[in-house]
């Protein structure tokens, strides 16, 4: 059995005058590759420009031809009666093919009706994407011609030979085609297999007009900025090659957004990071806070992140959400969270099972004023009238901090909570039970997470394949960093995205522990109930909690 028979994985940045292609037409017995048949295969080889082969095998389809498509190819039954079948010529052209780049006009075609055919027979398939010449004129000639039918580039580029529908003129036409497309694109950017394979595939119209923009980055990975005329940076984002990612934007993308920044991008900045993928998630969650670019979406929704609030040295607190977290000022927080909404399902969750106060009313020691409906079906002990004492009060305060220490049996109670209520078929009372159970179980999974990533202090840690990783106080320290600003608890919602990279970052790709200034450990209570619940939530239901109140 022939193995790897076209090559697809060539490097994505060699140069197109580099690559071997192998340019291929089929002729069929209809249009359907599972019900039709290949009546013949044409193919040449074309490297830089020139042919170095070519391939032609007329194919007894085991089937009648139809008459319109005899009257199109002039390929009868009786002239493909003493053929082989498709099982003797395919081993032939596979070995033609091996080791070049897959194109054709309109190559899905093609390339579908040889995979039937490489599926049917057990052979393995062709990788794709193929190249199609029909995309690369929509992107590179049209609307210089009126379409981009083989006839017509054939006709525009004055081939020295012009499709007939036979397979080997057909093929040929669209090889010299594929030659004068190659020569316009590199005038366009188009000059590695890299850049052609994206030009083919992109939708949406192209900038070509600002493709060079891209040409002084480097081809490594790093984040990229697009800078507009105020020098006022427009969009952040990273990428493992940066040339080829920015390139990528210009040969044309649908969304509404792209179309708008790239009519602004005046110029675009790449800054390499040799530490790897964590130091690009890192730098480019900095730089969109710093810049708070006008196209990422991430720029504005750290404003929005929330947290939880107790502040114990009031005579009765409540819990309250808040969009800042202090430091140092006496009070406990948990978040941030993405939202006030998720926020809010959190303290729902926490009020659910410690009945504190929810009212917003200020209450010192003796404020007295008249008790909502929370206080007569027993959700709330009443201190505005007198029902509970300070001191009393102060002991439910301390549950509730204990229980954010040690949640295994506040998440134990509301999951039973939640339970209950399904058992009774009261199935949306369930589900808001759960949804606040979600929201927080996740925050306390990442407030553990980042409380031992940000304790640390000075943190060492390697991954495979990737340069040895240095971080103080939850910060990436970059290689050129003199000055590296310590993440503080709880972390402010400016760095919460920075943290959050990390954190997911950790989560994917194991560690090796070079050192720490201390002992790196988590809370034991609650770990597992906790890890189970986000676990559940991830896997039933990957959206976030909801954003609103119900
Ligand atoms: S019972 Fe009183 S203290 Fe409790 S929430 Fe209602 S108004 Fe506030």
């Amino acid at each position: 059995m022939l193995s790897v028979p076209v090559q697809t994985s060539l490097d994505e940045g060699v140069p197109l005058r580099e690559v071997d292609f192998v340019v291929v037409d089929l002729e069929t017995t209809g249009g359907s590759p599972r019900d039709s048949r290949i009546t013949e295969i044409g193919a040449v080889r074309v490297l830089g420009g020139e042919r170095i082969g070519s391939f032609q095998a007329l194919v007894n389809p085991g089937e009648a031809i139809p008459p319109f498509i005899s009257h199109l190819t002039g390929i009868d039954d009786l002239l493909v009666r003493e053929e082989p079948p498709i099982e003797a010529v395919l081993p032939a052209f596979l070995e033609f093919a091996r080791g070049a780049v897959f194109v054709a006009h309109n190559a899905r075609f093609d390339f579908s009706f040889l995979n039937e055919n490489l599926g049917r027979l057990e052979y393995p398939m062709l990788d794709g994407p193929p190249v199609c010449t029909a995309k690369l004129a929509r992107r590179v000639v049209w609307p210089e011609v009126p379409n981009v039918r083989l006839q017509t580039l054939a006709r525009y580029f004055r081939t020295r030979v012009q499709p007939i529908h036979r397979a080997l003129d057909d093929a040929m036409a669209c090889a010299e085609v594929l030659d004068q497309l190659l020569d316009l694109g590199a005038r366009l950017g188009i000059v590695t297999l890299g850049d052609l394979r994206q030009a083919v595939t992109a939708r949406g119209r192209p900038h070509y007009g600002k493709i060079r923009l891209a040409d002084d980055l480097p081809r490594a990975a790093g984040v990229y900025r697009f800078v507009g005329r105020d020098d006022r940076v427009l969009y952040v984002g990273k990428a493992r090659d940066l040339r080829a990612r920015v390139k990528s934007y210009f040969y044309g993308d649908e969304r509404k957004k792209v179309e708008s920044l790239l009519g602004e991008v005046h110029h675009v900045e790449g800054e390499e990071t040799p530490g790897g993928e964590l130091e690009a998630l890192v730098l480019e969650a900095r730089l969109i806070r710093r810049h708070e670019p006008k196209y990422n979406r991430r720029g504005k929704t750290w404003r929005r992140f929330a947290y939880l609030k107790l502040d114990p040295t009031e005579a009765f607190p409540r819990l309250k959400v808040v969009h800042r977290a202090g430091t140092d000022d006496g009070c406990a927080y948990l978040g941030p969270f993405s939202g006030s909404g998720a926020a809010r399902l959190a303290k729902e969750a926490l009020e659910e099972i410690v009945p504190l106060r929810r009212c917003a009313r200020s209450m010192g020691a003796r404020t007295r004023f008249a008790p909502c409906a929370l206080a007569g079906i027993g959700r709330c002990p009443s201190p505005c009238d007198g029902g509970i004492d300070p001191e009393r009060y102060g002991e439910l305060v301390r549950d509730l901090l204990s229980s954010l220490e040690s949640p295994d049996g506040l998440l134990e109670a509301l999951e039973a909570r939640m339970r209950r209520l399904a058992d009774a078929e009261r199935f949306e009372e369930a589900a808001s039970v759960r949804d606040r159970i979600r929201a927080l179980a996740s925050a306390l999974h990442r407030s553990r997470q980042d409380a031992w990533l940000v304790g640390a202090g000075h943190l060492e840690l390697v991954a495979e394949g990737e340069r040895r990783l240095a971080f103080v106080g939850g910060a990436l320290a970059r290689a050129d960093d003199t000055d590296v600003q310590p993440i503080s608890e709880p972390c402010p919602r400016e760095r919460a995205d920075e943290l959050s990279a990390v954190r997911s970052w950790l989560a994917r790709n194991p560690v090796r522990l070079i050192a720490c200034d201390v002992p790196l450990s988590e809370p034991v209570d609650g770990g597992a109930r906790i890890a189970k619940i986000v676990r559940w939530a991830q896997e039933n239901d990957t959206e976030r909690p909801r954003a609103t109140r119900r």
